[in-house]
């Protein structure tokens, strides 16, 4: 049996993702692979803690010595004492946010590089299901997400628990009274809070959601603007951009007004307190029972209480909407890996392209066969065409071919070996696609055709483009063989792009070829110098074809007619004619429309 390898992550399995509490115990995961920096990093957010707190210690003790007590001794060294302090703090900050941003731009890296890795493992079904743009802000928006969360929420979290209890326990030991008074206050913050974020998380993780739908939308109109223009579906598109648009900001817009709540509820209440302690310490400062010194480290202590509190809570909304994101990373590198190769398959040696289909039955999702009971074999150099009505499961076997998908029955042999006991990259490197929709990419034509073989030299390929019939036209082109190509292979035609594809499959030299015929009309001479070329590689090879047109069919070794993922029949083009069955009313029929059309 294949064995599914659930995703791992830089050596260690991190545990699934569900919940708010796994989520950032597993962003912690990732934090705790810098052990040595971050352990410098907390020292650091120690210190900065702990300065912090001396600082206003220092002026009040400075207060009750020496203005209260109208004497300047040693009053100089109050002043550098307090400079140093908080020189120290300053130091003590920007080294921990100098590290912190190591770690987190190294986490961020290892996460890019895990999810973009892991694309790559992922079957190809995975993508056909999902829009492109929206799994692509997954690398990107919600990466960035965590990013800017961990560059400075961590020590935010860390620094503001620390001056939170360290406040506290000086606040006690100075004046357990006027602590209580500061506290008044703690429980009115805590149920703010609890109200406002209940609302914000669910918000974040909806604006996250409503920006990836987005970007798939933008994605999916910029790829497909020729057929947008085509059938004039400008107007629509934009509509439904704008209904996207405004799911966005309404989101957006929630979030964002709840967290502006925060500060504002945090300054009132702040507020609040500052008075009370100054109310009530100035009464205690009057009747003697507190020091003028005192109040004053209060006053101020009454502030770094509520600002961590304040801090925590705003943190704790970025980091909500990090979680949003990683959450969605997770969601990707716990997919399941394609199928991994069984434990004892080897690599393919050099094949003669035999391939032999034993009742193969196969369907991609539960229910009825999409191919059923497929049985066939393509002798080595044979080339065999795949016929049949849209749906028919042309495609579904060429998928099983390639091993995108696995039988659900039945077995596949290659050269007489069980194709599951060879691995899939080995058997893959054998074979070349030359499709309807050849995919180019940024790059020169040089490098395009490159593709079929990475190692190959300047003259092989020039030599392949040659032999693909591509050569003049390339020569043509501005800077010829380096000429720059875009996504969207601007400048350069259909059958143009038809032949730098064959030109790379002619480079991969494989045993096994697959070839989706172009089913776009394509000039007469283009079209013979496309068909010319195609002989030439057909030549020596196993090669399957999606035939639809006729010259092509007819000299096949084989034609398989396949209707509703069963071959019904099968032979050379004489033969079917001769049986007068699907095959030749198909042919008689195209035949007949193509003279209807002569006429
Ligand atoms: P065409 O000539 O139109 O390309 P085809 O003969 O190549 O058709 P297939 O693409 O093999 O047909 O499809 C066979 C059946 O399987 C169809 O009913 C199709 O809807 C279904 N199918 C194809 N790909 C998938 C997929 N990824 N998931 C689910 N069903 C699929």
């Amino acid at each position: 049996m294949l064995k599914k390898q659930k995703a791992k992550t830089s050596g260690k399995q991190r545990t699934s993702t569900s919940g708010l509490g796994k989520t950032i115990l597993r962003i912690w995961s990732y934090l705790a692979d810098h052990k040595s920096l971050m352990i410098l990093v907390l020292l650091m957010v120690v210190a900065s803690s702990a300065l912090g707190l001396l600082g206003p210690f220092l002026i009040g003790w400075g207060i009750d010595e020496y203005f209260a007590a109208a004497s300047t001794d040693g009053f100089i060294w109050l002043l550098v004492g307090l400079a140093a302090v908080y020189g120290l703090h300053s130091i003590s900050l920007w080294l921990q946010s100098y590290w912190m941003i190591g770690i987190a731009q190294q986490t961020v890296y290892t996460m890019r590089k895990q999810l973009f890795t892991h694309f790559h493992k992922l079957p190809i079904d995975f993508f056909n299901k999902r829009q492109h743009g929206e799994l692509m802000s997954r690398v990107t928006n919600d990466i960035e997400n965590v990013s800017a969360t961990l560059n400075s929420s961590v020590i935010q979290i860390f620094s503001s628990l620390l001056t939170l209890v360290g406040t506290l326990v000086v606040m006690i030991w100075l004046s357990p009274l006027l602590t209580l008074v500061t506290m008044i206050i703690v429980p009115l913050m805590f149920l703010g809070m609890k109200w406002i974020t209940s609302r914000t998380g669910r918000l974040y993780k909806e604006q996250q959601r409503r920006l990836g739908e987005m970007n798939g939308y933008i994605e999916e109109t910029i790829s497909g603007q020729k057929i947008i223009k085509s059938f004039s579906q400008e107007p629509k598109v934009i509509e439904e951009f704008r209904v996207k648009n405004e799911q966005l900001k309404q989101s957006g817009y929630w979030a964002q007004t709840f967290t502006g709540f925060i500060p504002k509820l945090m300054n009132m209440l702040n507020n609040l307190s500052f008075t009370l302690v100054a109310a009530v310490g100035g009464y205690f400062a009057l009747n003697g029972y507190v020091s003028i010194g005192t109040i004053v480290i209060f006053t101020e202590y009454s502030r770094q209480f509520t600002r961590p509190l304040n801090d925590l809570s705003n943190q704790f909304n970025t980091l909500l909407s990090a979680v949003a994101g990683a959450d969605r990373v997770f969601d990707i590198i716990d997919t399941d890996e394609e199928a991994i190769d069984e434990k004892d398959a080897a690599a393919l040696p050099d094949i003669k392209g035999k391939v032999e289909f034993k009742g193969v039955s196969f369907s991609y999702e539960k229910g009825g066969d999409t191919v059923s009971n497929l049985s066939f074999i393509a002798e080595p150099g044979q080339s065999v065409a795949l016929v049949g009505p849209t749906g028919a499961g042309k495609s579904t076997i060429i998928n099983l071919i390639s091993r995108f998908y696995e039988p659900d029955s039945g077995i596949i042999l290659i050269d007489d070996t069980d194709s599951r006991s060879i691995t899939r990259r080995s058997l893959r490197m054998q074979m070349a696609f030359v499709l309807q929709d050849s995919f180019l990419f940024q790059g020169s034509i040089r490098d395009n055709i490159r593709y079929g073989r990475l190692d190959a030299t300047d003259e092989e390929v020039e030599q392949a483009a040659r032999a693909a019939n591509a050569h003049s036209f390339i020569t043509r082109m501005p800077a010829g063989y380096d000429t720059e190509l875009s996504q969207d292979d601007a400048g350069i035609s259909q059958g143009q792009k038809q032949l730098l594809s064959i030109a790379r499959a002619i480079l991969a030299d494989p045993s096994i070829l697959i070839l989706d015929e172009a089913t776009s009309s394509i000039d007469t001479i283009t079209e013979l110098k496309i068909q010319e070329a195609l002989q030439k590689l057909l030549k020596g090879r196993t090669s399957f074809i999606i035939a639809h047109r006729l010259n092509t069919i007819k000299s096949a070794d084989q034609i398989i007619v396949i209707d509703s993922g069963q071959i019904i029949e099968k032979g050379s083009h004489e033969e079917l004619l001769e049986q007068k069955g699907f095959y030749h009313s198909l042919y008689t029929s195209q035949l007949e429309k193509k003279q209807l059309m002569n006429t």
